[in-house]
């Protein structure tokens, strides 16, 4: 899905992706030493930009990485990149668009790279939406891993960094087990964490449960269907929950940027409950999509032909 034709802002400059280089001695490179953060377009109008810079800066912060650039002008900056690149996506398509951001290349190599100071980059890519277009029918294959999710005591899993070996680790077990399902990493006390780039959540006679932000990456579109629910008198616990509680939900889903709402079939091959979606699944997508005014379900389920 790369076209030669998209445009990328790197350092200063909006160019052509393929000429977004970063030196092999960049610490984000070398270390993971960089953050991100990515929001998509509904519709091609893109979705919370200043809750995803908000989330960026939050994590710069607790990195220590100066980036040298004010909130305000990284959201111009990424309005810039959308617009550039928005001829180029089919009408049925949008964007992942993604700020990232490293420390950059240590002084003792300025020598052979001139640059000071951090790299930046905003750049976007067609949303993944054929790949993922049959999660919407048939709802997630979840399984937990052995690997456990990172935990707050050795480094933040609210921040959202270059580095995500843990996640990918967890991932590449449950893939080896089944290449269709998703992992969802259990905390280092046996709770549910999150998955690669997902959150969870559970549903027991009516209640939504997910679990708590300090151990999981604070979801933006978790964040929306939280409030979402609260505005449908649907209530919310963010609390410790572990497989008993999985195993016995009466519907689960996962929650991301690109996927929105998407419900879960089953967990460790144990099947959650009756229809998928369950009928709050159900409600809360449709009122996340009354929220976006986008059919991102029929923009998935239109994939499968
Ligand atoms: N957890 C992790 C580890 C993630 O990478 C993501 C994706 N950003 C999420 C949860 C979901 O967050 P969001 O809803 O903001 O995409």
């Amino acid at each position: 899905m790369t076209s030669p034709d998209r445009i990328a802002y790197f350092n200063g400059r909006f160019v052509p992706e393929r000429d977004v280089l970063v030196p092999f001695r960049d610490r984000g490179f070398k270390f993971g030493d960089a953050v991100f953060d990515t929001t998509r377009t509904f519709g091609h109008r893109i979705f919370k930009l200043a809750e995803h810079v908000e989330r960026l800066y939050r994590s710069l912060r607790y990195l220590r990485i100066d980036p040298g650039v004010a909130p305000a002008r990284m959201i111009a900056i990424t309005e810039e990149v959308v617009r550039k690149n928005l001829p180029l996506l089919e009408p049925d398509e949008d964007y992942w668009v993604t700020q990232r951001v490293s420390r950059g290349i240590d002084p003792a190599y300025h020598d052979v790279w001139a640059q000071e100071g951090p790299t930046v980059i905003v750049e976007c890519v067609p949303l993944p939406l054929r790949e993922r277009a049959a999660l919407f029918r048939d709802g997630i294959r979840v399984m937990t891993p052995s690997v456990r999710r990172t935990p707050p005591e050795c480094l933040s899993p609210r921040v959202k960094t270059h580095n995500y070996l843990n996640l990918i680790a967890g991932d590449l077990e449950v893939k080896a087990r089944d290449p269709q399902a998703w992992a969802v990493l259990l905390d280092t006390h046996g709770n549910l964490a999150e998955g690669l780039g997902s959150n969870i959540f559970l549903v027991h006679g009516g209640v939504l449960a997910t679990p708590r932000e300090q151990a999981v990456l604070a979801g933006i579109s978790r964040d929306t269907v939280i409030q979402l629910a609260r505005d449908l008198g649907i209530p919310v616990v963010e609390k410790d929950v572990d497989l008993y509680d999985a195993l016995n939900a009466d519907e689960a889903f996962l929650t991301s940027t690109s996927l929105c709402v998407c419900p879960v079939s089953s967990v460790n091959g144990a099947r959650i409950g009756g229809d998928v979606p369950g009928p709050l699944t159900r409600q809360l997508t449709d009122a996340y999509c009354r929220l976006v005014d986008f059919d991102f379900v029929g923009q998935y389920l239109k994939q499968l032909g």
